[in-house]
């Protein structure tokens, strides 16, 4: 059997390793393809294709996009996306530039809580890439101000938390259309997390493809049930482990993976030949 993990992040997001780091991590997993799918970049796609060339593991081009609603955060996945496209690197620039206004909102945030940290420290944590949540929760954790990741994001950085500001405005239409205008197929990201189905339904009107069912933060019972809910709404159901290095303490490469033919399937999707 051939199998793939569909959700893994680089340091051009926030994961602490590298694509060296990744594909080494990936050998010995017996996976046959793994998915780069970063926050708002494709920066880490082509070194890593670059190395699993020299290894024989297959690099899916992929991305995780945020969009948000009153009471939710929604993660949309576009896999087989065409990152050479200058409108899209332009767009996803955009997101970056964003992302950097928006750590200095949460480190104003924190400072009325008595936590305060500076900004270079987030920046020097979060290198060149795209800067996010993990990289100022790793600058909090740095300061003695919490003991673990958990307290950070309960207390301080979880969506609705005293100290959390968004991502500029993003709709989730124009997400999926996006990923679709750059050739890539829409899923929609760890479900289980926000628990808000009425959404998905919502992102099929718009042309979502997939559900990721199987995830490292999906139970049991909470992965029967998006399996039934994507055989029921005809959806395609993708799985991978989130790997962010040793960002979230454990490695998690290829501790989740599906079979090998659910990327032939996406790259039908995709508008690919086998
Ligand atoms: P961002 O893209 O900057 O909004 O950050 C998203 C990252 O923060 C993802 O890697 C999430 O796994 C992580 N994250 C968000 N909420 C939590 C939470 N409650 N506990 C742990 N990690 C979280
Ligand atoms: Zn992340
Ligand atoms: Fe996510
Ligand atoms: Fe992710």
């Amino acid at each position: 059997m051939k199998y793939a993990d569909l959700h893994v992040h680089t340091h051009y997001s926030d994961s602490t390793f590298s694509p060296e780091e990744v594909l080494s991590a990936a050998e010995g997993k017996a996976l046959s393809a793994i998915a780069i799918c970063d926050h708002d970049t494709t920066d880490g796609v082509e070194p890593c294709i670059r190395i699993g060339d020299t290894k024989g593991i297959e690099i899916i081009s992929g991305i995780e996009l945020t969009v948000e609603k009153p009471d939710a955060e929604i993660h949309i996945l576009g896999y087989f996306i065409d990152w050479k496209l200058e409108w899209l690197q332009k767009k996803l620039k955009a997101i970056q530039d964003g992302r950097i206004d928006r750590i200095y909102k949460m480190l104003e945030k924190l400072k009325l809580e008595g936590v305060n940290i500076e900004a270079a420290d987030v920046f020097d944590i979060a290198g060149k890439g795209s800067v996010g949540r993990l990289h100022l929760a790793r600058a909090i954790l740095k300061s003695g101000a919490v003991k673990s990741f958990r307290e950070v994001f309960e207390k301080y950085l979880g969506f609705g938390r005293p100290c959390y500001s968004p991502n500029i405005n993003f709709e989730p239409k124009e997400a999926i259309e996006m990923v679709i205008e750059a050739g890539g197929v829409p899923v929609v990201a760890h479900p289980g997390i926000m628990r808000k189905d009425e959404y998905i339904k919502e992102l099929a009107g718009y042309g979502l493809k997939g559900i990721e069912v199987y995830h490292t933060d999906h139970n049991n019972s909470t992965t029967r049930h998006y399996e039934e809910l994507a055989k029921s709404m005809g959806l395609l159901m993708t799985g991978g482990s989130d790997c962010h290095g040793a960002g979230k303490g454990r490695v998690l490469i290829g501790t989740v993976r599906v079979p090998y033919e659910m990327v032939e399937k996406l790259k039908e999707a995709a508008g690919r030949a086998g």
